[in-house]
């Protein structure tokens, strides 16, 4: 069980394990993350604070990996997509213009049985999903999820500002300026990773829905008539990224959503869908927001924002596809992805997280045999040599076999022993996480060594 900052959980998801391929219930990953120092319930010192998240050593890596892939594979690795960071807090008028303020919410009603406050849209067959009671619900009220404060010494009315529920608007605030400054011409993208707030009803399961929560968004500006296409695009290309961080293809699903479930701003939403334990939920969205952005804020600004389209010379306002998908969450799916038990023939259980390389907060431990003072100079010798060309953990506390258990437990993908015999032949022992195949190669070779396994490791996108 996890510190009490979970205890607000709904009991239906705890108790689910509807993923049929998970190996691991949501409180099996839970602990596990706190464990070994991917997530601790924050402050738990004073008892945690519902559904919010610390994120330890190991979680701060293996989210710096996820970021790292997303902008190589969405900015770095293009030429028709560049990022920008835009403030946290910026003019509310933004949000009044984006219909945030007066629209950014969620259906709220309460079981008259439990009590529990649910999201009327997540309600099923008129069920509470916590105490299961059949329709005893208050009336439906609609919960502004915009979290507030205030500019200044002052807290009054005219000194409100929000902090930002999506990164999304601070790429269509900046569109003029990105585009001239960068002599862009459509079609063309704008990213963001950054964080966003959202005061969500029901947050829960684990990082799955926090209040505070980081965003990798691109708004992807294209022509009019090409847009549809660019939507389809981009469904394609998102689901080819997803398949290079180890994700399995058959726990992955597009959603198309139905008429009456678009936002307001939406032409066509797809969601890319991960088999969750408790089933299908959402990963990313990516929605067609066509041209409500610009002409919102062309309104609520009093400044134009168009393209000029100088062969055809006449203005345009681009429409937009946007693939967006949270961190935290994809982290989340990662570790349920990745989660795996075995049993060997003595019976012992081993835990590991089966994460592709580019993820795995560690990609190489190295590991005396022992503390023996003679292996010593040795391994750090060795771990010194591996520091500038991986993420390299040593180790030399407790048994050899106990540490590869440490390490298969936080996925690290490869183990390194230095052992008596290295003082003589100057060879190491390369040692897999998946296979827990074993090699030996000499000291001079071993870059190059753990290069090819790793690219061996590498899932293929
Ligand atoms: P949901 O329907 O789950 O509330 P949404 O459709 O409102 O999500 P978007 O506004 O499309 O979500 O946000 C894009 C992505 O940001 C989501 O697919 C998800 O990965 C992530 N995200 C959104 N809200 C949260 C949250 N409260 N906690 C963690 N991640 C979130």
């Amino acid at each position: 069980m996890l510190g009490s900052a979970d205890s607000d959980l709904p009991r239906v998801y705890r108790a689910c394990t509807e993923g049929e391929h998970m190996k691991a219930d949501l409180e099996t990953l839970a602990s596990l993350a706190k464990r070994r120092g991917f997530a601790f319930p924050s402050a738990e010192i004073y008892g945690g604070f519902a559904s919010t998240y610390d994120y330890g050593p190991l979680g701060v890596e293996m989210k710096r990996n996820i970021r790292d892939s997303w902008w190589r594979r969405m900015v770095q690795s293009r030429d028709d997509v560049v990022g920008i960071e835009a403030a946290i807090i910026t003019n509310p008028a933004v949000w009044r213009a984006s219909g945030h303020v007066a629209g950014f919410t969620d259906p709220l009603i309460d079981c008259l049985e439990c009590q529990s406050r649910v999201r009327a849209d997540h309600v099923e067959n008129n069920t509470c999903p916590v105490c299961k009671t059949v329709g005893r619900f208050t009336e439906e009220r609609q919960f502004n999820l915009l979290f507030r404060t205030f500019v200044g010494p002052v807290q009054e009315d005219a000194s409100t500002a929000y902090l930002r529920p999506e990164t999304a608007q601070g790429m269509f605030v900046n569109f003029e300026n990105v585009q001239t400054t960068m002599r862009r011409r459509l079609p063309f993208g704008i990213a963001q990773i950054g964080k966003s707030f959202r005061n969500e009803i029901t947050p829960g399961q684990f990082i799955f829905r926090t209040r505070e929560f980081e965003q990798m968004e691109m708004e992807f500006f294209c022509e009019p008539a090409s847009s549809l296409e660019w939507h389809t695009y981009w469904k394609q290309e998102r689901l080819a990224w997803y398949q290079t961080l180890g994700f399995n293809p058959e726990h992955l699903r597009l959603r198309d959503h139905a008429k009456e479930e678009l936002a307001h701003y939406s032409q066509a939403t797809s969601d890319v869908e991960f088999q969750f334990p408790w089933g299908w939920g959402e990963l990313e969205g990516i929605a067609h927001r066509g041209d409500f952005d610009l002409r919102a804020h062309a309104t609520g600004s009093g400044h134009g924002l168009s393209y000029f389209d100088q062969e055809k010379n006449e203005h345009i306002v681009p429409h937009v596809i946007e693939p967006a998908v949270g961190v935290d969450r994809l982290m989340f799916a990662l570790l349920c992805e990745a989660y795996d038990e075995e049993t060997d023939a003595e019976g012992e259980k081993r835990v590991l997280l089966r994460l592709a390389p580019s993820i795995a907060p560690v990609t190489v431990a190295v590991l005396p045999l022992s503390r023996n003072e003679r292996l010593l100079p040795t391994a750090r010798e060795v771990y010194g040599a591996l520091r500038p060309h991986f993420r390299t953990q040593y180790d030399d506390a407790q048994s050899i076999g106990r540490r590869y258990r440490r390490q298969d437990e936080i996925g690290t993908p490869l183990c390194v022993t230095v052992d008596f015999e290295t003082i003589d032949d100057h060879e190491v022992t390369i040692r897999e996480r998946d296979s827990m195949a074993q090699i030996r190669v000499p000291v001079g070779g071993l870059v190059a060594a753990l290069n090819e396994r790793i690219d061996a490791l590498t899932p293929k996108g």
